[in-house]
């Protein structure tokens, strides 16, 4: 098949213990852990306005093995493709809570600082420690969810907090935003926390409070295409968004835009500038097409569910303006192969992913296809809905 295979968690965990070895004298880590990516079925840019999102974690993992040390001292390399340099860095963490642990340099160790810094007990012991991920870096599968639910696991081992996992997945958020600059919404830490085999979740980022929709269908297909692109813009355009969403909302007189509906956005429309309307009527629809699709997966209404992502795809291009050149060819391709029911840009956009759902019968031949008709180089995920993040035993 031409797809990407997924590696085992297991394979990845071994690779994590050789680098350990040859990095930390010779000796072997004492807890494994690992935390899921996820594929965004439907429901993009709501989960910042409180509304309903429809992830599945996914089988590929951020593997984090270690040890505690004697000390406050902590040491940790990444084997991660993509990460920037240096690989490995040393820090003490600091003698009382109050102090922060600042960010710097590199860039992936603020994910880490940030999950140690938000960490809800303690005190922390030192550790030293090795990542591996097998999800792609920057691919919009979320690596950065998975490191920081990968590191909260590990850290849950060394000294527990209460295990409340929806406490987990917001201290993860918080880390997100404090540490990376990012100011994303809750989905990405909540799929990675309490994702289940077998399911996609339902989740309402207003309540958190979560759904589990049944997602094992044998002649049913997931399938991630990763265009390989990311275009870098400005980096401002994911606040921006936000931003205009908050606008909207408030010239609604709503606390989010989950609280309106389109009428009320009609009724707004002369008080909104032209651009800020359509980011609100993408949330207000897509709110509405996620409620509708899972009802739909659950149901086995294949053809619907399809219907709604490519409405969600076209939304995302046209009202949103996440979307690029490539992913739009990549779903266009997608969606001509009989079989699919339907393929949209998953994640923030500006490149990355699409996922596609499609007859079980159908993948080689879409693969073929999307291939052929794609300019680029994509790769191939054949994903199924995984569990969440756990301890793994050594
Ligand atoms: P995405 O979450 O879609 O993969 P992001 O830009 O949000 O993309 O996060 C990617 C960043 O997360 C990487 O550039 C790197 O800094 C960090 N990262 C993710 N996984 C790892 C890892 N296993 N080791 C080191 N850094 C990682
Ligand atoms: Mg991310």
């Amino acid at each position: 098949m031409a797809s990407c295979p997924v590696p085992s968690v297991s394979s990845v965990v071994a690779g994590a213990r050789q680098v350990y070895r040859e990095s930390f004298g010779a000796s072997e880590p004492v807890v494994a852990v690992c935390a899921p990516g996820r594929v965004n079925l439907i429901g993009e840019h709501t989960d910042y306005n409180q509304g309903f999102v429809l992830p599945m974690a996914l089988p590929l993992v951020t593997v984090m093995v270690g040890s505690p040390t004697p000390d406050r001292s902590v040491s940790i390399v990444t084997v991660a493709e993509g990460a920037d340099e240096p690989r490995r860095v040393d820090f003490v963490l600091p003698n009382d809570s109050a102090t922060p642990i600042a960010p710097g340099m590199p860039k992936w160790a603020n994910y880490v600082k940030g999950v140690l810094q938000h960490y809800r007990a303690g005190p922390l012991p030192g550790f030293q420690a090795v990542l591996a991920s097998s999800v792609p870096l920057g691919g919009g599968l979320s690596s950065s969810a998975s490191l920081e639910v990968a590191v909260y696991t590990f850290l849950q081992q060394l000294c527990p907090d209460d295990g409340d996992a929806v406490s987990k997945a917001l201290a993860c958020q918080k880390a997100e935003h404090t540490h990376a600059g990012m100011p994303c919404g809750i989905m990405d830490q909540f799929i990675s926390v309490l994702g289940k085999d077998g399911h996609a979740l339902l989740i309402d980022c207003r309540s958190l409070e979560a759904t589990l929709v049944p997602l094992t269908d044998q002649g049913l297909v997931i399938l991630i295409t990763n265009s390989n692109v990311r275009h870098s813009l400005t980096g401002s355009e994911y606040p921006s968004r936000r931003q205009q969403c908050e606008e909207a909302a408030a010239t609604l007189g709503k606390s989010s835009l989950r609280e309106a509906t389109l009428e009320d956005l009609e009724g707004a429309q002369g008080q909104l500038d032209k651009e800020t309307y359509r980011r609100a009527r993408h949330v207000i629809e897509e709110i509405g097409r996620t409620e509708r699709a899972a009802a739909a997966l659950r149901e086995g209404r294949y053809h619907e569910f399809g219907e709604l992502m490519v409405d969600s795809h076209n939304s995302l291009r046209d009202h949103y303006e996440v979307s690029c050149p490539e992913l739009d060819e990549l779903v266009a391709a997608a969606t001509e192969v009989e079989g699919v029911y339907g393929s949209r840009m998953t994640g923030g956009g500006f490149g990355g992913c699409t996922v596609t759902l499609l007859e079980a019968a159908a993948v080689d031949r879409a693969v073929q296809h999307i291939k052929e008709r794609y300019s680029g180089t994509p790769t191939f995920y054949i994903t199924i809905p995984s569990d969440g993040a756990r301890a793994l035993s050594l």
